[in-house]
C-alpha cells in the first residue's frame, strides 16, 4: 500500500497536512526524521504510516502513560496491531506483551523510555526486525526543557546497541535552537530531514477578554452560559485555591465539572482525569499541574481564568483545544491583578537548588521579561495569532487572521500621533526615567508620591493630557513599543520606557501612528454571540449531532475506551454535514477509516438516514 491508499484507508483523512508527506517519504525510504510540529499538528500518522508500510515493528518511545493506552485503542480501532509496554502493566501482561512481540504480532509498539534499559528487553530485541524507531515528545532528551526525562539519554545507547540500525525519528512540539541541537546530538540522528511545520493552529480562535479581579466569575459564567454550554473543556486558573473555588462555582450553576492540581493526592487526581477523558465531566477546573499527558481530542475550549506566566505556557495549554481539528475556542480573562500575581509567584521562587544567588536574579530577570511579553499579548490591539507566531520566531501570512478577538472585535483605527507626541516628549523630558504608571500620572496631572518627590508636577508636560484614562495611556505606550518608537528596559522589573531614535519622526519627523480602538463591549458580544449561533446551527444539524454523539457514547462505554477514540468530534461533524447515505459515502467523513466504517458504519447511517 502507498501512503495515501493507508492514510485513506486506515485513518480515514483525505489529504495530508503541512509537513506529514515529506516525513512520511524521508522515514520510508530510510533517512532519519527531526519534525517540530505544534500540538494537535498530527505527529502520529507522521510514524505510524511508515510504520504500517514497512517489513518489521515500529517502536514508538514516549513519557505518557495515559497517551500512550490512547494511542494504542486508537490504533486497534483502526484495525492496527499495536501494544504498550510501560509500568501499568502487570508482570504477566508485560511477558505476554514480549512474547507476541518476539512471535511479531504487533506493528507498532508504545514503549516508555525506562523500559529501554533492562537487559531483558534488549536480549528480546537482538532477533527482531525492527525497522523504525520513532522518539514522541523528543525534547525530554534536553536538559534545557523543562520536561528533561534522564531516561531519554539511554535511547542512543539502546539504538547503538541494536544488531541493525532502524531509522529514526525525532518528534516535538516545542523546541528552541538549543534543544533542538541537543535533539540532534543526543539521539544520535544521522543527517536527520529537519521539518518545522509552524506554529499556526487555525482551527483555533484566539480571544482576550479584558475584565477586572472581581468580574472573573461573572464573565466565565456569562461565557459557559452563552457558548460553552454542554461543551467540553479546560479551564485554567493561576492558584490551586483558584482552581478549587471555581471548580464550585461551576457546580453549582450546573456544570459537570472537576478539579485538578498538584496538591490533590494521587488517586484523587487521577479519577478527575479519568471522568474528563471519558466524558463524565464536561468542564475541567486545573491548574498548570494538568496537562502533560492529555490527549483528549474533543477539547472545544480552552478558558484562562489567571493570565500564565509566560508565552510558552499559554500556547501550549490553549493548544490543547481542537486536536481534532475541529473549531476551538482559546479565551484568556485578563486582569492587571494577574500580573501582581505572577510577579509575586515569581519573585517567591525558590529556584534550582544549587545556584548562585546572581544567576537567580539573572533568572528572575528573564522570567520577569518572559511575564512582559505575556501582558503584551493580553493588551495588544493587533492580530493575536500573528502575535503569538512571531513570538515564537514565525512571520504570520498576514497581520489579520480573522479568527481573533482582535481581528474579529469591531475597531476603529484612530490617528493617535497627538497624544503620542505628549508622551513621547513626557518620557524624553523626564530622562526615562520612569514607568508607565508615573508617566501616565504626569500626563493626566494626578498627584502621587513619586510626583512629590521628584517635583514632577513642575514638568511642562504636566496635566497636558487631563481627560485621558491610565489604561488608554498604558496602551499607546504598549503600541509604542510595538511599533519601535519606545524600548523597554528588560534588567529592572519596573520595565522603564525609553525613547528609540526612530520615536524622532514623530516628534518632528511628520509621521503619522495609528491604533486600532475598540469598540465597546457590548456591541462586540453582540456579535460574537450571533457568530457563535450561525456556527451552531449548522454544524449540529438541528439535533443530529446529539444523536450521533450518543450512538459514539454508546459504543465507546460498550467497549470501555473514550468516545474519541470510536469517532472525533470532527468526524461527527462532519457526518452532519456531508450526510453519508452508503458506506461509500462514509468514507469520505474525515476521520472514517476502513475498519471503522466496517465496525460502527451501519449504525450510524441509519441514524443519519433516518434522519435525513
Ligand atoms: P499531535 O501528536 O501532533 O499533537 P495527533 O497526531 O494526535 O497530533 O493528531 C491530532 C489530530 O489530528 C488527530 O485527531 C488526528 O486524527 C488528526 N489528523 C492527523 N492528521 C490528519 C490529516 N492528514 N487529516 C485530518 N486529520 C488529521
Ligand atoms: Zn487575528
Amino acid at each position: 500500500m502507498d501512503k495515501f491508499t493507508v492514510l485513506k484507508e486506515i485513518f480515514g483523512h483525505e489529504n495530508f497536512r503541512r509537513g506529514q508527506g515529506e516525513i512520511v517519504d524521508s522515514l520510508t525510504s530510510g533517512r532519519d526524521v527531526l519534525a517540530i510540529m505544534p500540538t494537535g499538528g498530527g505527529k502520529s500518522v507522521c510514524y505510524q504510516i511508515p510504520a504500517l508500510m514497512a517489513d518489521g515493528v515500529t517502536f514508538v518511545i514516549s513519557p505518557l502513560i495515559s497517551l500512550m493506552k490512547d494511542q494504542v485503542q486508537a490504533l486497534i480501532q483502526n484495525g492496527v496491531r499495536a501494544a504498550y509496554i510501560n509500568s501499568s502493566l502487570t508482570v504477566n501482561q508485560y511477558y505476554k506483551v514480549l512474547d507476541n512481540m518476539r512471535a511479531g504480532v504487533y506493528k507498532i509498539i508504545y514503549i516508555a523510555p525506562e523500559r529501554l534499559e533492562s537487559d531483558g528487553f534488549l536480549q528480546c530485541c537482538w532477533d527482531m526486525n525492527i525497522s523504525l524507531i520513532a522518539i514522541d515528545e523528543a525534547h525530554c532528551v534536553s536538559g534545557w526543557g523543562q520536561d528533561f526525562r534522564p531516561a531519554y539519554l539511554g535511547i542512543a545507547k539502546f539504538i547503538d546497541s541494536l544488531p541493525r540500525r532502524p531509522v529514526v525519528g525525532a518528534f516535538t512540539a516545542t523546541a528552541t535552537e538549543k534543544v533542538k541541537n541537543d535533539i540532534a546530538e543526543l539521539l544520535r540522528l544521522e543527517d536527520p530531514f529537519e521539518v518545522t511545520t509552524g506554529f499556526d493552529r487555525p482551527n483555533l480562535s484566539f480571544e482576550v477578554i479584558p475584565t477586572t479581579k472581581g468580574g472573573k466569575p461573572g464573565e466565565l459564567l456569562r461565557l459557559m452560559r452563552e457558548r460553552f454550554k454542554e461543551k467540553c473543556g479546560i479551564v485554567y486558573c493561576g492558584t490551586r485555591a483558584l482552581v478549587e473555588e471555581v471548580a464550585l462555582l461551576l457546580r453549582s450553576n450546573g456544570y459537570e465539572s472537576r478539579a485538578y492540581h498538584a496538591g490533590m493526592g494521587d488517586a484523587e487526581r487521577h479519577a478527575a482525569q479519568d471522568d474528563f477523558i471519558y466524558d463524565r465531566c464536561t468542564v475541567m477546573v486545573a491548574t498548570n499541574a494538568f496537562g502533560m499527558g492529555i490527549d483528549k481530542s474533543n477539547v472545544a475550549f480552552v478558558i484562562h481564568y489567571n493570565m500564565p506566566k509566560d508565552v510558552e505556557s499559554y500556547y501550549q495549554e490553549a493548544g490543547r483545544a481542537g486536536r481534532d481539528g475541529s473549531d476551538a475556542d482559546c479565551v484568556l480573562l485578563w486582569s492587571d491583578s494577574d500580573i501582581v500575581l505572577n510577579r509575586f509567584l515569581i519573585e517567591k521562587g525558590e529556584g534550582a537548588p544549587g545556584i548562585v544567588p546572581e544567576v537567580q536574579e539573572q533568572l528572575k530577570r528573564i522570567e520577569m521579561d518572559r511575564l512582559g511579553k505575556m501582558a503584551d499579548y493580553c493588551r495588544t490591539l493587533g492580530c493575536l495569532r500573528a502575535y503569538l507566531l512571531r513570538y515564537f520566531g514565525e512571520e504570520p501570512e498576514s497581520d489579520n487572521c480573522g479568527n481573533c478577538s482582535n481581528c474579529t472585535g469591531d475597531f476603529e483605527t484612530k490617528d493617535i500621533t497627538v497624544d503620542a507626541q505628549k508622551i513621547l516628549s513626557c518620557i524624553a523630558r523626564t530622562d526615562n526615567r520612569f514607568g508607565a504608571t508615573t508617566i501616565a500620572a504626569i500626563l493626566r496631572g494626578t498627584m502621587n508620591e513619586q510626583i512629590e518627590k521628584y517635583n514632577l508636577d513642575a514638568q511642562s508636560t504636566y496635566g497636558i493630557m487631563k481627560g485621558a484614562t491610565e489604561k488608554y495611556i498604558r496602551q499607546v505606550i504598549g503600541e509604542l513599543r510595538m511599533q519601535g518608537y519606545l524600548s523597554v528596559d528588560e534588567s529592572t522589573i519596573y520595565r522603564i520606557p525609553s525613547l528609540t531614535p526612530k520615536a524622532r519622526d514623530i516628534l518632528t519627523g511628520g509621521v503619522h501612528v495609528f491604533m486600532k480602538v475598540q469598540q465597546t463591549a457590548e456591541q462586540a458580544a453582540v456579535k460574537s454571540r450571533t457568530r457563535q449561533r450561525v456556527m451552531d446551527d449548522t454544524v449540529q444539524n438541528g439535533g443530529l449531532l446529539e444523536q450521533l454523539k450518543a450512538e459514539r457514547n454508546r459504543f465507546a462505554r460498550a467497549m470501555g475506551v473514550p468516545a474519541y477514540v470510536v469517532f472525533t468530534d470532527a468526524a461527527l461533524y462532519d457526518m452532519c454535514r456531508i450526510m453519508p447515505k452508503n458506506t461509500e459515502e462514509l468514507l469520505t467523513v474525515s476521520g472514517v477509516g476502513k475498519v471503522k466504517a466496517q465496525k460502527y458504519g451501519e449504525s450510524f447511517l441509519e441514524i443519519i438516514r433516518k434522519f435525513g
